[in-house]
């Protein structure tokens, strides 16, 4: 049987499965080890920072430079403990995610989306979770809010082909946060406004675990 055809990622593109979306459960402990392990990790930024508040920009060179950031966003991500990390949130103004996250069976995903789009659900796939929320930009705060249990988001990746992936449970809700940071909002953006002041005196009262980058 022939090699896949492989790049400077060690990785050709990921197999599709029968309905076009990428199959990213594959060897994901050998591919994050292998993105993170050439990466360097960086600190988070957190809310105030005005990278994290407005819509990054698009994708346009699927290079090397590329690579590379998506290289420091798995460090990042691991170093950080998260399960989803937007390109704002080591602060490039990029439209770039990766994710490492869960689905509602457990089964780990791992896999980068450029130039994210929602897809709209039908009603019938509309069914909201009401589970607890964090972000690594809003350190030590949870707060509970409604997400649709499927996502399917649209987008490239590192090279630049056009990929959909879909996701259940928390890597549904994942998938929806994480494209919400590249256009500017973050969880809190979506809760009550009592909500809102909540999380944000965990994070005053809290102390990250992870290094970030102080606001002016
Ligand atoms: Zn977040």
């Amino acid at each position: 049987m022939a090699q896949q055809e492989t790049d400077q990622q060690g990785y050709g593109p990921l197999p599709v499965d029968d309905e076009g979306f990428v199959v990213d459960t594959e060897d994901c402990e050998e591919r994050e080890r292998t993105y993170r392990e050439r990466g360097t990790s960086r600190p988070i930024t957190v809310v105030g920072n005005p990278v994290l508040h407005k819509e990054c920009k698009d994708v346009t060179e699927f290079g090397e430079d590329l690579a590379r950031l998506v290289d420091d966003m798995f460090a990042s991500q691991r170093t950080a403990e998260g399960v989803g990390l937007a390109a704002n949130q080591i602060g490039v103004d990029l439209k770039v995610f990766v994710y490492d996250c869960p689905d509602d069976e457990g089964v780990r995903h791992v896999g980068v989306v450029c130039n994210p789009v929602l897809e709209e659900l039908p009603p019938e796939r509309r069914a909201l979770d009401d589970s607890n929320e964090g972000c690594l930009s809003v350190p030590t705060a949870y707060a509970s809010l409604a997400r649709p249990d499927y996502a399917v988001v649209r987008g490239q990746d590192v090279r630049g082909n056009a990929i959909k992936v879909r996701g259940t449970g928390y890597f549904a809700r994942c998938l929806q946060h994480e494209t919400d940071h590249l256009y500017g909002y973050l969880y809190i953006d979506r809760l009550s406004k009592r909500d809102r002041k909540d999380a944000l005196r965990q994070m005053a009262e809290g102390t990250p675990r992870y290094p970030v980058v102080p606001n002016d």
